[in-house]
């Protein structure tokens, strides 16, 4: 078992994970307004794999990551699709469920919906009320961010730097302009509300994460993650609340960088395409999630057509290193290569170095080095017995497809493509999708790359 540290945004240090520990996780999924991009796709890559390195090891994982299924950007999303809120957010939730399931890495332990938490979130906002921390106002009920001495650790901001971003018809029922809503009293054009000691209405968003990671995680648990967007406000008031009602929460706070668009248009001609759906579509799900962990996970990552068809090369050299070395041809080399070779590493210590590159920090650019050194050497002949070493390292990184021998279609399949390109010829999208959901039933998935759609065996 490694020693495995990750990088504390709190204190700034690395932090050793305790090995003895159930390791839980808890990173906040998205909010189900939209489709999601490849932005909030990053987050769940990133923890995923972790969960998958840390198991690996032979640590006990548990990963949290949650779905904000009520929020004022839903009820304005549903309203301008007439449709009513509920359904709409359950919708945009099954959406979410299709996008990162054909990442094709699984699910994490847990997926808590705010709707099937009010129990837990009611129970904390009760917590504080009774411990001074937080006060009715007007049906509303608001955290009393200066009764928390330590409001700010974690985003280091003077109070003059703070805005909630809350609406500004709620300042008058506030006693300081810092505090923030834990519970907001129901609406007119609100379509949806919940019973509460203060009257019908509806949870704030930080207060919803808080009583999640609490009920699937315990009060003290190993990791809080997500995007660094979300450091201020909402991750800051996730430590107020759970922290001023008693609860250990997180000991290591864990922050992905933004996905940075690139200036060029964004259109799907230009392959500059933002929704994860269009690019798991357009470059397949190994590129994906290649060119997610193509950075470190905590610097920002340029996305557009030149990073996504250089992740593209980065696993068809991959592939194509399973074609020519699996089987009966497995990159043996002749006994003067194996000892003299040019010095080069054995395929077991790339495997320790790439390893180890995950457990220092979750550095996977330095890790996947590691596997493009290997396939290179390989490839040359100076290393033999590469093949199983690469596997289990591309199985870490949930790019273990690449290794699996490809079959031939088969006529149903390449019928339906052949529709599939009539169909968008004719600018028949809808009836393009249902085809590419039927391929999906028989194992295909379509990638559209500059050489016409092809079909790739799914995950
Ligand atoms: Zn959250």
């Amino acid at each position: 078992m490694r020693e495995v540290r990750i990088r504390d945004t709190l204190s700034g240090e690395l932090r050793t994970l305790d090995p003895e520990d159930e390791v839980g996780i808890y990173a906040c999924g998205p909010t189900v307004y939209s489709r999601i991009h490849i932005g909030n796709a990053r987050p769940f890559v990133v923890f995923m794999l972790l969960a998958r390195f840390l198991r690996s090891e032979g640590y006990r994982a548990r990963l949290v990551i949650n779905v904000t299924d009520i929020n004022d950007k839903i009820y304005e999303a549903a309203r301008q699709a007439s449709e009513p809120s509920e359904r709409f957010a359950e919708r945009m939730t099954a959406a979410y469920f299709e996008d990162t399931g054909n990442l094709g890495l699984g699910r994490p332990d847990a997926e808590p919906l705010a709707t099937e938490t009010i129990g837990g979130i009611v129970g904390l906002i009760d917590d504080l009320i009774a411990a001074g921390h937080a006060y009715e106002s007007g049906g509303d009920v608001y955290f009393r961010v200066r009764s928390f001495a330590a409001y700010g650790k974690l985003s280091n901001r003077s109070t003059e730097e703070m805005d909630q971003g809350e609406e500004a018809g709620s300042a008058s029922l506030k006693e300081d302009p810092l505090d923030f809503a834990l519970w907001k009293a129901h609406k007119q054009d609100e379509d949806s509300s919940w019973d509460s000691p203060w009257g019908p209405g509806r949870p704030g968003w930080h207060i919803e994460c808080s009583a999640m990671a609490e009920a699937e995680l315990g009060p003290s648990f190993a990791i809080h993650g997500g995007g660094s967007d979300l450091v201020f406000p909402h991750h800051e008031n996730e430590i107020a609340q759970s922290e001023a009602a008693g609860r250990a929460f997180a000991r290591v706070w864990m922050h992905n960088g933004m996905i940075q668009k690139g200036t060029g248009k964004m259109s799907k001609s230009e392959g500059n395409i933002f929704q994860l759906g269009e690019a798991l579509d357009r470059y397949g799900r190994e590129a994906v999630v290649d060119y997610l962990i193509s950075g470190h996970y905590r610097q920002p990552l340029a996305f557009g057509p030149g990073p996504m068809e250089q992740a593209v090369a980065r696993t068809e050299r991959i592939r194509n290193f399973f074609r020519e070395h699996s089987g009966g041809n497995s990159g043996e080399a002749s006994p003067e290569q194996q000892r003299g070779g040019s010095g080069e590493a054995s395929p077991e210590s790339r495997l320790e170095a790439f390893k180890d590159a995950l457990a220092d920090d979750f550095n996977t650019p330095r890790a996947m080095a590691e596997v493009f050194e290997l396939v290179g050497e390989a490839n040359r002949g100076e290393v033999s017995g590469a093949v199983e070493a690469v596997r289990e390292m591309v199985e870490l990184v949930g790019l273990g497809s690449l290794a699996e021998a490809e079959q031939g279609a088969g006529g149903e399949a390449e019928a339906l493509l052949a529709e599939r390109e009539q169909a968008r010829a004719a600018k028949d999208f809808g009836r393009a999708d249902e085809i590419r959901d039927e391929l999906a039933a028989l194992g295909w998935e379509v990638r559209d790359s500059a050489d016409g759609a092809k079909l790739v065996p799914r995950a």
